[in-house]
């Protein structure tokens, strides 16, 4: 084996490929292959950069595998998830992707490449300046590195089987991180292939989508839905364990968005009306020493669409209302 990839479970054999995400705090994506009776699954690509590219190649190259012949499991439409999705597109492969996902992507795609397509009114609407929303999105690569063609996939309602081998796979539908995300648990080891759903050593993204109300609740309700699964080992798709289970990990996640509501409604004692580009810029972000105002514009756009996610729960639990100006108020 090379320093891409680590076997990482015996019988059934799962190896991890870190795929680099170069200039990104993700760092890496961790991509799972589950090998079974010549039968194999890739979990998720990397974004659609050379780097990802030829990394994912060599270490499906070491496992003797191709794309033409391996199946692929799609958690989410983030970029660094499915970025190289097409590559996979074989007439002997199956590529799996969650229904209401592959559908809400394909929407997304269709209408959302320029800046005030997908979300970009909304965001405009809640305070955030349209000069920086334009550099925001020319600068993320959430849109840049998805994939360049359409790609068919097998679509999955919750619960559904997948086979590797004599492997069997249950996909999970937890909502909340993207509208229609999929976690797969192996049963029969107690594995559970988290994505982006849970998280170790970063808090996974809640923001604010089109077409989905309340993503926090939906997301903390999921977390819930996790919990009720019977789980030994946990693998998720970006960095490591740092030595917790995952029940404590989601503790520590619901705890974080309870500071965090905190911090909303304290922004919104300090300074009653304000929309949600002044709520974020009153919060706690990791900024490495920068202000809000110097902040790179696509970290701004991260932290509007948290802090909205937020704004959105609250005003759904009848804590603060929304004026006709999207100024927002203590009840
Ligand atoms: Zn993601």
């Amino acid at each position: 084996m090379n320093n891409i990839i680590e076997q990482v479970y015996c019988n059934p054999d799962i190896y991890k490929i870190s795929v680099p995400l170069t200039g990104n705090a993700l760092k890496n994506l961790n991509s799972y292959v589950i090998l079974d009776h010549g039968e194999s699954l890739v979990i998720d690509t990397g974004f659609r950069t050379e780097e990802c590219y030829n990394t994912l190649m060599e270490g499906l190259r070491t496992l003797g595998l191709s794309p033409a012949h391996t199946s692929l499991f799609l958690s989410h439409l983030h970029s660094d998830h499915i970025g190289l999705a097409q590559y996979f597109n074989y007439p002997d492969t199956t590529i799996y992707m969650g229904k209401e996902e592959y559908s809400y992507y394909s929407n997304m795609i269709s209408g959302g490449r320029n800046p005030r397509g997908f979300n970009g009114e909304r965001f405009l609407a809640e305070g955030f300046p349209s000069a920086e929303l334009e550099e925001a999105h020319r600068s993320n690569p959430a849109r840049i590195y998805l994939p360049s063609e359409t790609f068919p996939v097998r679509e999955l309602s919750d619960q559904d089987k997948i086979k590797v081998g004599e492997v069997e796979l249950t996909a999970i539908l937890l909502p909340g991180h993207t509208p229609g995300l999929m976690c797969l648990y192996l049963e029969k080891e107690k594995i559970m292939f988290t994505a982006d759903h849970v998280l170790f050593d970063i808090t996974p993204n809640i923001t604010s989508w089109p077409g989905m109300e309340n993503p926090l609740a939906r997301y903390i309700k999921s977390l819930e839905k996790v919990m009720t699964y019977d789980v030994k080992t946990v693998f998720p798709a970006h960095r490591n364990l740092s030595g917790k289970t995952m029940e404590q990990r989601i503790a520590e996640i619901i705890a974080h968005h309870t500071t965090r509501l905190m911090e909303v409604i304290d922004a919104l004692k300090e300074k009653p009306g304000a929309n949600a580009y002044e709520v974020a810029g009153k919060l706690t972000w990791s900024l490495r020493g920068r202000s809000w105002e110097d902040a790179p514009k696509k970290q701004k756009w991260f932290a509007v669409g948290e802090t909205l996610a937020h704004l959105e729960y609250l005003e759904a639990q009848g804590r603060i209302r929304k004026d006709k100006e999207n100024g927002y108020y203590l009840l």
